[in-house]
């Protein structure tokens, strides 16, 4: 959540009217805190997923996808049935053999850590096989009072870029070394830079503590390593390992805490008797980093379109470019250059209501949409297109070839 809600600013540019202006998403009563994403906000969000999916896969990450519900058993072995209860959704499916509700119950899971070792334990691993990076777009559920549920930020059901990087004590520093430099790469995309605080040891840690020191100089290392500027958040680390919270502020000053590097030296580790070979043939203990680069999408969504106010970065916005014909007499103009934005995979819409061009040309604004191409009598006779640039006064006439080339290389660049 926000540090500083008080400030007047978020409620004119509240990311649920964004989304309702943009047409992203929508929110209903039959599942409260869990948003209905609508064609375009899909958009930003397979491109989302599209950016960190070519990262991970140069990094050497493994997708694996999870169960949604699973039988509660993995939940008392890791511990959240016991002390996550009321923050999960469980229930008793009907038994069709027995006629009746099954004894059996299940749990939607609010988190990816305890399945992802069901697949690392699905075979003997080696300490060549560590690294071993199990990244999961993972859906999650999770009881929110709904008296705390607002919009993107805080909902009920939310996807998550998480990953659990199963690996050797002497593997952390170049591993957080990475993910350093990861998140920070991503980050820059959004114009965001990140502010890193390292949280050491509590006082009711558990675990070894020649582990816990070398997991906190390695973690100092990565940060000095890359030439990070840390605040050191002294005895704050979880029970089980220390860990490395980023966090961004974005365009209204306000500071967000999205991704975190957190180490587990013995939570997943036991909880899930996890163990690989070592050189000499003997069983160890790996260690385990939780981290997520986004955290939520929709949580990220969120930030994105009032850090934006709505007006996206051109690779991100749902719409790229308006088709506008000056009347109904240059449609069918209009109609040839969608096709060819399209083909050139140039998200494009027309706006051919009866509406007036001014009139229309207001929408597209309203809709933050990045490019308003116009064209009428001149245009199609001269074979070119009258084109202007969001938040720009000036408009230019250019040959639709010459404006797809130009389009393509600001997407690709992800410009801001
Ligand atoms: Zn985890």
């Amino acid at each position: 959540m926000p540090k500083d809600e008080s400030k007047p600013e978020v409620s004119k540019n509240d990311h649920r009217a964004i989304g309702e202006q943009l047409d992203l998403f929508s929110f209903h009563e039959v599942a409260p805190g869990t948003a209905f994403w609508h064609g375009k906000g899909m958009i930003i969000f397979r491109e989302l997923e599209k950016l960190i999916r070519e990262e991970l896969d140069q990094a050497g990450y493994e997708e694996i996808s999870t169960p949604i519900m699973v039988k509660k058993q993995v939940f008392e072995k890791s511990g959240h049935w016991k002390y996550y209860r009321e923050n999960m959704f469980y229930f008793d499916p009907f038994d069709h053999a027995q006629g009746k509700s099954s004894k059996e119950t299940y749990a939607l899971k609010p988190m990816n850590c305890p399945e992802s070792t069901y697949v690392f334990n699905s075979k003997i691993r080696s300490y060549k096989d560590l690294p071993l990076r199990l990244s999961e777009i993972g859906r999650l559920h999770r009881n929110e009072l709904s008296g705390v549920l607002g919009g993107l930020f805080r909902a009920r059901q939310f996807t998550m870029d998480d990953a659990h990087i199963y690996l050797r004590p002497d593997q952390i520093q170049d591993e957080v070394s990475s993910l350093l430099k990861l998140v920070t790469k991503v980050y820059a995309i959004f114009g965001f830079k990140p502010i890193f605080y390292l949280s050491t040891m509590p006082e009711k840690a558990m675990g070894d503590k020649k582990d816990w020191e070398r997991a906190e100089t390695s973690l100092q290392m990565a940060l000095k390593e890359n030439r990070m500027k840390y605040e050191l958040k002294e005895k704050d680390g979880a029970f089980y390992g220390p860990k490395i919270d980023i966090e961004i502020k974005d365009s209204l000053g306000r500071s967000w805490q999205l991704a975190t590097i957190q180490l587990d030296l013995v939570m997943l580790p036991e909880q899930f008797g996890l163990a690989y070979i070592d050189e000499k043939g003997q069983k160890q203990k790996p260690m385990v980093i939780h981290r997520a680069v986004y955290g939520s999408f929709e949580r990220f969504i969120g930030i994105l379109l009032e850090h934006f106010e709505g007006a996206l970065p051109l690779w991100l916005s749902p719409v790229q470019a308006a088709v506008l014909p000056l009347s109904e007499k240059f449609a069918k103009y209009a109609g040839e250059i969608l096709k060819e934005l399209r083909h050139a995979g140039i998200r494009a819409e027309v706006s051919d209501s009866n509406e007036t061009l001014g009139k229309r040309i207001r929408e597209a604004e309203v809709k933050k949409i990045p490019y308003v191409i116009v064209v009428g009598e001149k245009e199609e006779s001269g074979g070119f297109v009258n084109v202007r640039k969001r938040g720009s006064k000036d408009n230019l006439e250019v040959k639709l070839a010459e404006l797809i080339a130009n389009l393509k290389k600001e997407i690709e660049s992800k410009k801001l």
